[in-house]
């Protein structure tokens, strides 16, 4: 069998809940349970949501379920350097381009008839200009049009669905740095996972259209692709996901209501 390296990397936006414990121990299960191939990351880059009490509280949930990891855990928020860099390969090469629109420009503009890239062309240079003057720092977005041209046709393999293909004319025209942090999730996530060499990308099935646009980051980048696994999502009995639901109970809840391991691994269906 070969020995994944893989990586759980929760948002410490709040308690860990079992959607997310699920996620981690299939992590844990896909490395064959060794520490040394398992690693934790913190996408921490939401700084208006995300606390640090969070994070050891969901430290001390994995570690009592019996995931462990040989390295520190990586912060996204410490690698704002390298979001940076990166950002900078694709201004070079322009294959993005500054966007000064507010969110409800976009939305207006995306809900009128399609021009082709309606947002690229939205401002004028002289419109533009004067937001910039003014302080408005812009978003980037990838100039698809340019890109549909450049790239080749890609794809990337998901051990459940097969072989995927990237189909460039749906992705839209994707913020990959965002105006208050000059990052963006996607970004991000890519840079991280080719940076601790992640072989396998385990996650949950909610991202699983995200990832035809983290495949096309890894061909602008020059950067290799990793092979997926998209999981099902833990639900309640109404087919709401436990992660989501504000009243979901967290792990630490069912700690302190003296669950024990065992009991926490029935109710996710794994024993
Ligand atoms: N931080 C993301 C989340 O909690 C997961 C990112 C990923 O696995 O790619 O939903």
């Amino acid at each position: 069998m070969i020995s994944h390296i893989v990586r759980f990397a929760p948002s410490p936006t709040g308690d860990l809940h079992l959607g997310h414990l699920y996620s981690a121990l299939y992590g844990w299960q896909s490395c064959g349970q060794k520490p040394e191939q398992f690693l934790l990351r913190i996408d921490d880059l939401d700084h208006t949501r995300c606390r640090a009490e969070f994070v050891q509280r969901h430290i001390d949930d994995l570690n009592w379920m019996g995931i462990t990891w040989s390295k520190a855990p990586l912060y996204q928020s410490q690698r704002l350097h390298r979001y940076q860099a990166a950002l900078s390969f694709l201004q070079d090469r322009e294959l993005v381009y500054p966007c000064f629109l507010s969110r409800r420009e976009v939305n207006e503009i995306l809900s009128a008839p399609q021009e082709t890239d309606p947002l690229r062309h939205a401002l004028t240079e002289a419109e533009k200009q004067s937001r910039q003057e003014t302080g408005t720092e812009p978003a980037w977005r990838l100039d698809m049009a340019k890109i549909a041209k450049l790239a080749p046709s890609l794809s990337w393999f998901d051990s459940q669905k097969g072989e995927q293909r990237v189909d460039i004319t749906s992705l839209g025209a994707p913020i990959i740095a965002r105006r208050d942090i000059g990052a963006s999730y996607d970004l991000a996530v890519v840079l991280d996972d080719f940076d601790s060499g992640i072989s396998l990308v385990t996650r949950g099935a909610d991202l699983f259209s995200q990832t035809g646009l983290h495949r096309l980051l890894q061909h602008l980048l020059g950067l290799p692709t990793p092979l997926y696994d998209h999981h099902r999502l833990i639900c309640d009995e109404d087919g709401k996901r436990l992660a989501k639901r504000d009243d979901a109970r967290s792990v630490s809840y069912y700690r302190q209501a003296g669950y024990h391991r065992a009991d926490i691994m029935a109710l996710l269906g794994l024993s």
